[in-house]
């Protein structure tokens, strides 16, 4: 028997959340059936759910920031039993057999582009995928993840199936570590976790932020410093200073004051995804040392793993606000306003079943 699941979808781009109830397809024999516990609030949930990005399929019930804990298992689940505590991040499937997927960066999967979580093509159900802003989830065993965090801990952990793996596989990719100063650009969501991975992989971190009441958090969070991003001055003092620069802010900016700041051969690594584009960066600027501007995309499977137990073993969680399911307009709308301490995640028993 499919099992009735209760959530919250987005039915239009332009009107609130409202309760959705759907079916779960029962587990197959690779699945993995999740009783959801907390559900972190991403900014792509918003760009998606008020079609920001365009492509939105309604309902939509989004959500990729999944912990909970195992209900069933197929018979092939060798992995995973009744009781484990699991998490889920963006993608629930993809071809597996590409050179990507077989490299183990299921994200770039280049015959079918990897299913989404939420408003991915369900080709069990042939209809589209639901997110975790809902009570129970079933998902291949290949794209679960183990949480090795106390049980304490895990509306916490819940943001690191995104954020933390967003943050933490460009700080990998381009080799961030003892000796690197490393700048974060906007301290939100992805951007605290940012600053709390590099500054455990041992670089110098600075965070540019248009918030300067953020400072003092920066700081508690692993930061040298808090520099305002419109600071021109205050930019000037590090010109030609960073080894890498991970940039998250979720709207269209001026790169080239970040772009100034790197040393010869530094990167600018663009994870925001923002609503209409950046304005073009002024190339003189790239060419005259050797800089990049890269962009990055969540992480695969196996690096997902490899950020958890890395956060596990350095004691690394978000810094959450729980909220109630129907706040989650509210909680959009702060977010808009960078008014996130920061991230909200979702208590998914307040979900009226
Ligand atoms: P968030 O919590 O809303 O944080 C974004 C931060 O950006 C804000 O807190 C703010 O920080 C800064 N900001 C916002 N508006 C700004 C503006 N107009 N000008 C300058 N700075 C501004 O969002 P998030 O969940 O971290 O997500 C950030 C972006 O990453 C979104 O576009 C999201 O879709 C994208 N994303 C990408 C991936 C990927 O794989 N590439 C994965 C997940 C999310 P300050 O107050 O410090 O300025
Ligand atoms: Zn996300």
């Amino acid at each position: 028997m499919p099992t009735q699941t209760h959530g919250y979808a987005a039915h239009a781009a332009t009107t609130p959340l409202a309760p959705f109830s759907f079916e779960r397809r029962d587990p197959l024999p690779g699945d993995v059936a999740i009783d959801i516990l907390f559900c972190g609030v991403c900014h792509s949930d918003l760009h998606t759910a008020r079609g920001e990005w365009g492509g939105t399929i309604y309902p939509c019930v989004p959500g990729h920031e999944i912990v909970g804990r195992v209900s069933a298992v197929g018979s092939d689940v060798t992995t995973f039993k009744v009781g484990d505590l699991a998490g889920v991040g963006c993608m629930v499937d993809s071809c597996g057999h590409c050179p990507s997927c077989t490299d183990g960066e299921e994200q770039f999967c280049e015959t079918t582009g990897f299913v989404g979580t939420y408003n991915g093509p369900d080709k069990e159900s042939g209809g589209h995928t639901f997110g975790g802003y809902s009570d129970h989830i079933v998902v291949d065993q290949g794209f679960v993840l183990k949480i090795s965090h106390e049980e304490g801990a895990l509306p916490a952990v819940a943001p690191l199936l995104c954020a933390g793996i967003t943050t933490y596989s460009p700080l990998r990719h381009w080799k961030v570590g003892p000796g690197s100063k490393v700048g974060i650009v906007g301290l939100g969501g992805l951007g605290h976790m940012g600053v709390k991975i590099a500054a455990a992989m041992g670089a110098e971190v600075y965070v540019f932020s248009t918030s300067p009441g953020k400072r003092d958090d920066a700081k508690r969070l692993g930061a040298k410093d808090l520099i305002v991003s419109k600071d021109a001055d205050a930019l000037a003092t590090h010109a030609n200073s960073f080894d890498f620069i991970l940039d998250t802010v979720a709207a269209s900016h001026d790169l080239d004051p970040f772009v100034a700041l790197l040393k010869r051969d530094g990167t600018l690594t663009l994870v925001g995804v923002p609503e209409h584009p950046h304005p073009s960066p002024t190339v003189g600027a790239l060419i005259f040392k050797r800089r990049a501007i890269a962009g990055s995309l969540i992480g695969g499977i196996a690096e997902t793993q490899e950020m958890l137990d890395f956060c596990s073993e350095h004691d690394l969680v978000a810094d959450v606000e729980m909220i109630r399911i129907d706040e989650i307009d509210t909680a959009y709308d702060r977010m808009v306003k960078s008014d996130v301490k920061y991230r909200f995640v979702i208590d998914m028993a307040t979900v009226a079943g």
